[in-house]
């Protein structure tokens, strides 16, 4: 019962520190995978809808349901969709 005991333990042992060994490459493994894409971090991006530019959502400009880069695009574009509106009322 003691050599039975023995060889349970031993087993133990062998499994415990094959699983530290296999822990220990994949931690490699993983460091190997990191990829330096990491631009999208942070949130939504969206595009600029007058110049097409991608911001990120926090940095963007709300104009109604529109998004721009800056209020001065959200400007030319209001300015610009005023214009084509009121050539369509003549
Ligand atoms: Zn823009």
């Amino acid at each position: 019962m003691r050599l039975l005991l023995l060889i349970v333990a031993i087993v133990a042992v062998f499994l415990a520190v094959r699983t530290l060994v296999r822990s220990t490459s994949n931690r490699k493994q993983v460091r190997q995978d990191e990829r330096p894409e990491r631009l999208k971090e942070g949130g939504a991006v969206i595009r600029c809808a007058f110049c097409g530019v991608h911001v990120p959502e926090a940095e963007a400009y709300r104009d109604g349901d529109r998004l721009y880069c800056s209020p001065q695009h959200a400007e030319v574009d209001r300015n610009r969709s005023d214009a084509d509106s009121r050539t369509e009322d003549d």
